[in-house]
């Protein structure tokens, strides 16, 4: 049994002040649903702000990224040292970083090895482009990111990775994936790459989540499916009835 995980990404939104309020307001609600992991994924500067209001609510925070270094000449960057202090789940190879940052396989699998090293527990993304998706490259995108990202890790840290296969057509953009689709995207693609990686049993405990478009009206849809175990979402885990519709859903 996978137990469902809901995770929201504010991405680059929310002040310190603003966070307060949202995670305040956001955790009373949350923290009454049960039988479902439920993360925060505030910006960095809003971490111990929301620590602070999270304590004894179980719910976890994450961070949306990180360097691989311990520490060092790296202005600009967070180290995993510096987020484990505050967050148990770090999320890994978004679409947005390896779009505008620059970011390959190669290094997001670097940042797993070091989440493996920090005790991070880490939520790595993986999807195709509308164009990939359009030119039936799906599988061929999807099979290299899984197994080039997550490969040098410990069979025992493997099965604590949760994948997030988000079609980068459908982040932000209002268009969905639906059920069936991403479902066979996980059964046919995702878990065969885990398997060739750590083997059956453990690849049919990594948790898988679907991220594009996720709403409280289609959330039931994807939770729905055998394959699917939760969700990372955006836009809607700024919005305190909605994300709570979605945990709920999810549980
Ligand atoms: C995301 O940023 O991971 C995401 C899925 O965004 P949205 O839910 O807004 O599509």
């Amino acid at each position: 049994m996978r137990t469902p995980l809901v995770a929201g990404n504010w991405k680059m939104n929310k002040t310190i002040a603003e966070t307060r309020d949202l995670v305040f307001k956001m955790s009373l609600q949350l923290r009454e649903i049960n039988g479902v992991d439920k993360v925060l994924c505030p910006p960095f500067m809003s971490l111990m702000a929301a620590s602070a209001l999270l304590e004894g609510s179980g719910i976890s925070l994450g961070a949306q990224n990180m360097h691989w270094e311990e520490k060092g000449a790296f202005t600009g960057e967070i180290s995993p040292a510096m987020v484990k202090e505050l967050c148990r789940y770090v999320i890994l190879g978004h679409s947005e970083r390896r779009a505008y940052f620059g970011e390959t396989n190669e290094i997001v699998n670097r940042k797993l090895i070091s989440a493996q090293t920090f005790d991070l527990t880490p939520i790595v993304c993986v999807g195709e482009t509308l164009e990939q998706y359009e030119s039936n490259r799906t599988r061929e995108v999807v099979s290299a990111q899984t197994s080039q990202s997550l490969r040098d890790v410990s069979p025992a840290f493997a099965s604590r990775i949760i994948v997030a296969y988000e079609p980068v057509w459908a982040i932000g953009t209002g268009k969905a994936s639906n059920g069936i689709e991403a479902n066979a995207v996980v059964k046919d693609i995702i878990r065969p790459a885990l398997t060739e990686l750590f083997g059956s049993e453990t690849a049919q405990a990594i948790r898988v989540l679907y991220g594009g478009s996720v709403t409280a009206s289609n959330a039931a849809e994807f939770f729905g499916q055998p394959d699917i175990d939760g969700a990372l979402v955006g836009g809607a885990s700024l919005k305190i009835d909605e994300f709570a519709a979605i945990a709920k859903a999810a549980a």
